[in-house]
């Protein structure tokens, strides 16, 4: 048994990570920003906090009390329409890892992991629909998303010279979109698989069979179910892997695609607009897994239609109730 401190526990993949820890027995510290009861999952067995991780003396009181290994999962992110619009909130979560990793200095916690994302890649290698997938040396040379993916690549090589000039045992994943229950649905940081079911039930509940996509719809993606990134956090987390690596499912789709599969979970057909203005990201990313099945004999390997019929239903309900209860939303409250 371990104790592990977990920075962004209020968040989606947070929230998932602490419920995983402690069934597997270990001691857990849940931080956020957020008000405990805007959490989207809290688990009564954690030592959960509210904290502005991006403070150092908040890092330092969060940090204190002998932890073996930190997670941090804390930082200011959404879909596209959040990053596109918010460069500087999302290059300001520089300070949360910064101060998190100088209050693991300080306070002697031997392993932490960092939370990065295939945002870092190269954009000249994203241009097409049908994208080669991305290896991991496709980062340099740089050129990643403005913003968002700067500050994730910085952040990356911060993590690197703790591990070579303090020692800290640092590991770094570059998530590909993650996606499942308990995460957000509305309110501009929603991801493309959760705005989609929530667009696809407001078209059914409202009566008005129409939906809005973002694009074309012909950018191409993957898209990764929780429980896949929860385990692949933690095979990480335990390895020798000292470079960044991919955590990320390979099945490519379009977005079309995605809302074709979740309307045949709908048993709905809709009338599809497309909002050519609307952000959209890169035309194509996929995961290269074969550093991740060579390391760990092991890939994220949920089919993305098993992963968005969870989903959706999750999403079906809160918004059910959200509708019953005069709400329009019952989850996305920064
Ligand atoms: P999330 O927004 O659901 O969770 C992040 C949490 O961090 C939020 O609860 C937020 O309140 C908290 N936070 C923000 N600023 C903070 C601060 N100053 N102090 C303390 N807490 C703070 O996002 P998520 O999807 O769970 O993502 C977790 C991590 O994984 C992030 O670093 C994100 O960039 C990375 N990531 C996620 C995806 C994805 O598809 N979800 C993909 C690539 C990378």
């Amino acid at each position: 048994m371990k104790k592990i401190l977990v920075g962004g526990a209020g968040g989606f993949i947070g929230g998932h990570l602490v419920g995983a820890l402690l069934q597997q027995g270990h001691q857990v510290g849940a931080v956020d920003k957020k008000p405990l009861d805007h959490w989207y999952q809290r688990h009564a067995d954690a030592d959960s906090k509210t904290l502005d991780l991006s403070l150092k003396e908040a890092c330092e009181e969060a940090v204190r009390g002998g932890y073996d290994e930190i997670y941090n999962l804390a930082a200011d992110m959404g879909g596209m329409g959040f990053i596109e619009n918010n460069k500087a909130l999302c290059m300001l979560s520089v300070l949360i890892n910064t101060h998190l990793l100088m209050a693991a200095k300080k306070h002697g916690v031997p392993r932490f992991f960092y939370s990065s994302s295939a945002c870092v890649y190269n954009g000249d290698k994203q241009r097409d629909f049908n994208i080669t997938a991305l290896k991991e040396a496709d980062a340099y040379p740089a050129l990643p998303e403005d913003g968002y993916g700067w500050e994730k690549l910085f952040s990356e090589r911060m993590c690197r010279h703790f591990r070579e000039d303090f020692g800290i045992v640092t590991r770094v994943s570059r998530y590909h979109n993650v996606y499942g229950p308990h995460g957000t649905y509305d309110g501009g940081r929603e991801k493309a698989p959760a705005a989609i079911c929530r667009k696809v039930i407001t078209a059914i509940q409202n009566g008005q069979p129409v939906i809005e996509i973002w694009g074309s719809g012909e950018q191409t993606r993957s898209f990764m179910y929780i429980d896949d990134c929860v385990k692949g956090t933690q095979m990480l987390m335990n390895s020798d892997c000292a470079e960044p690596l991919n955590i990320g499912s390979n099945e490519l789709v379009s977005i079309n695609q995605l809302v074709d599969i979740v309307e045949e979970i709908a048993g709905v057909k809709l009338q599809r607009n497309y909002n050519l203005s609307a952000p959209k990201g890169v035309n194509g990313r996929n995961s290269d897994n074969t550093l991740i099945k060579q390391i760990f004999n092991w890939e994220p390997g949920t089919k993305l239609r098993d992963g968005l019929e969870k989903t959706y239903r999750w999403i079906y309900d809160e918004l059910t109730v959200a509708r019953k209860e005069g709400r329009v939303s019952t989850v996305n409250r920064y």
